[in-house]
């Protein structure tokens, strides 16, 4: 098969003009192009007041596959395609008696669990929070009625943290054996739109991915795996720095040698628990800081220009980052176009912010995190949980700033960089549900923080118009960006430094940051526990 890349076409063609257009590059007779799919479609958007185009990269198959590339020797944008199918490790015996377990079903627990089942590992995935159905209507609760429950929530239950999400599925890992592809199989071979698999900055959206999740899940079992719900892990049973298996909540315990890890980023408690039983764990950086809202129309004026609200666009998204004189970089985070900023805590008397869209992000709102890297060393020194405790730190002060009923303080970015309370909303609404109480909130992070953002907010005024418009609303905080630990793990075996057998993974182990860099380091890490059940079974 061969690839081409770099194939310009405008954003209006007709289909018949893609074929047209790859016959032309390659010089070949029609009866000469036996076959193309799309492997990668983005857009072009450097001349967006003039000419936005599509630019392809195409997979094909020709009559002379060898004579074309002999042909086009010394074009790079004419190459051998890479073998992009994923191929599974190991195969499980049929009468191997050990079943590994995986603690977490969010994006890397998920993948794990497949990978495993896949190969005929017959996994059993142990999930602290309630299923897509129940857990979508306790989220709710929240949102609707400013009740949370704590264990089933925006960060616990099936789906783990990106279920009610943008669903963006890129990342900018290094993935040379195109474990992404595999992610994104998965979740069309399960509901989701395959536009995913070429499409440059691929979404889902909330509730189409929790179809997904929801029959993933039903595959796994189909697959001889286990799933189950309302089932917290509270204990590690150790013996000789190796796992045995793990003590759930309810006091019953479960034997296996092979653990996986895949927590996210909240399981407060249970690195808690990880740190008393020594599990090695150090502080690693992450960023806090704001949602921001403005509306999309504005947006998409800035980003596409007279291409705007067109059809195969869509809402624009936009990546800032600005370096302040205090040191600090400034960045926007997980930008949802055309979504709402949703309230993300998973404990009582704090407040924690994040981003959300449908499929269509048809929503009046942009939002993104509006973020300030912090680290270990110069912000939190004092040991490995000591992010941890700032970050309920300032959840909680972040909660009392919003009235104390679960509502998220916020104010008007021109007042913010005025330093004075807001008082009353301009055009754009908030989209944050429970509500939100206009404050002052240079009160709830750190005063470098807030420094590097009042610089920021203009600056990114100059890159986006209007960005730093004076009714442009801040809602607060945006704290759980990513992990502020690593469970750290040797890089061949993929287990703990210092415990045999557990296999840190994901995000909540820093290994990932989304869900797409999450579900590719369980794919991975699934991959290690087979090889090493096989190892072990050799050996003894
Ligand atoms: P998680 O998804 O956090 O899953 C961990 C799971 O482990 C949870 O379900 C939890 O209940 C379970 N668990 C924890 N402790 C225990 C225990 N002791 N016993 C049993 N189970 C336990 N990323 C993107 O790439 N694109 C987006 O658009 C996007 N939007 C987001 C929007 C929101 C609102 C949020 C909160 C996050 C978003 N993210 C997004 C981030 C993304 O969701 C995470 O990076 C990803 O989910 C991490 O996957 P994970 O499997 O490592 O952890």
């Amino acid at each position: 098969m061969i690839r081409l890349s770099e194939l310009s076409l405008p954003l209006d063609h007709p289909e018949i003009a893609l074929r047209q257009a790859i016959l032309k590059r390659l010089e070949l007779a029609d009866d000469a192009l036996l076959g193309f799919s799309v492997f990668k479609r983005s857009y072009d958007a450097r001349k967006k007041n003039t000419e936005i185009t599509f630019v392809y990269i195409i997979h094909l198959d020709v009559k002379d596959e060898a004579a074309v590339l002999a042909r086009f020797v010394d074009d790079p944008h004419v190459t051998m395609a890479p073998d992009t199918e994923y191929h599974p490790v190991a195969v499980a015996p049929a009468d191997l008696a050990e079943r590994p377990l995986v603690i977490g079903f969010g994006p890397c627990g998920l993948f794990a669990a497949t990978i495993l089942a896949q190969m005929g590992f017959k996994p059993i995935v142990l999930e602290r929070g309630r299923d897509v159905r129940k857990r979508t209507q306790d989220t709710w609760a929240l949102w609707r009625q400013h009740n949370l429950s704590t264990e089933s929530n925006v960060q616990f239950g099936e789906g783990g943290a990106g279920l009610f999400s943008d669903g963006k599925l890129y990342s900018q890992v290094k993935d040379p054996k195109f474990y992404g592809r595999k992610v994104m199989q998965e979740f069309v071979d399960h509901g989701a739109p395959d536009n995913i698999l070429y499409v440059n900055k691929p979404h889902i959206g909330t509730f189409r991915l929790t179809t997904v999740v929801s029959r993933m899940r039903q595959s796994i079992i189909e697959m001889g795996g286990e799933i189950r719900f309302e089932s917290k892990v509270t204990d590690l049973l150790l013996e000789n720095g190796e796992v045995k298996g793990v003590t759930l909540a309810d006091g019953s315990q479960l034997l296996s040698r092979h653990v996986v890890l895949a927590l996210g980023h909240s399981a407060r408690d249970t690195f808690r628990m990880l740190h008393q039983r020594e599990v090695h764990i150090e502080p690693k950086p992450f960023a806090i800081g704001f949602r921001i809202e403005h509306p999309q129309s504005m947006i998409d004026r800035a980003r596409l220009g007279k291409y705007a609200g067109h059809e195969e666009l869509g809402a624009a998204d936009y990546k800032l980052i600005h370096h302040a004189k205090n040191g600090r970089a400034v960045y926007s985070f997980c930008m949802c176009p055309g979504g709402q900023v949703v309230a993300a805590t998973s404990e009582e008397g704090r407040v924690v912010t994040n981003g959300m869209s449908q499929y269509s992000r048809k929503e009046r709102n942009a939002n993104a995190g509006i973020v300030v890297g912090i680290n270990p060393e110069q912000d939190f020194p004092g040991g490995p949980l000591a992010g941890i405790e700032l970050q309920e730190k300032l959840e909680s002060i972040a909660y009392q700033l919003g009235g104390c009923d679960y509502r998220a303080p916020a104010q008007l970015v021109g007042d913010f960089l005025r330093g004075r309370p807001s008082e009353k909303l301009g055009e754009v609404e908030p989209s944050y549900q429970p509500g939100v109480k206009l404050c002052d909130l240079a009160e709830a992070l750190p005063d470098y923080v807030i420094e590097a953002m009042r610089e920021a907010l203009p600056a990114f005024g100059r890159k986006i118009r209007g960005f730093d418009r004076e009714d442009a609303v801040l809602t607060g905080i945006e704290s759980r960006t990513s992990s502020p630990i690593r469970i750290t793990r040797d890089p061949h075996t993929l287990q703990s430094l210092n415990v045999r057998g557990l296999y840190p993974a994901g995000e909540g182990a820093g290994y990932a940051g989304g869900i797409l860099s999450a579900g590719i380091d369980g794919i991975k890490v699934a991959e290690a526990v087979a090889l090493d059940i096989l190892q072990q079974r050799e050996t003894e």
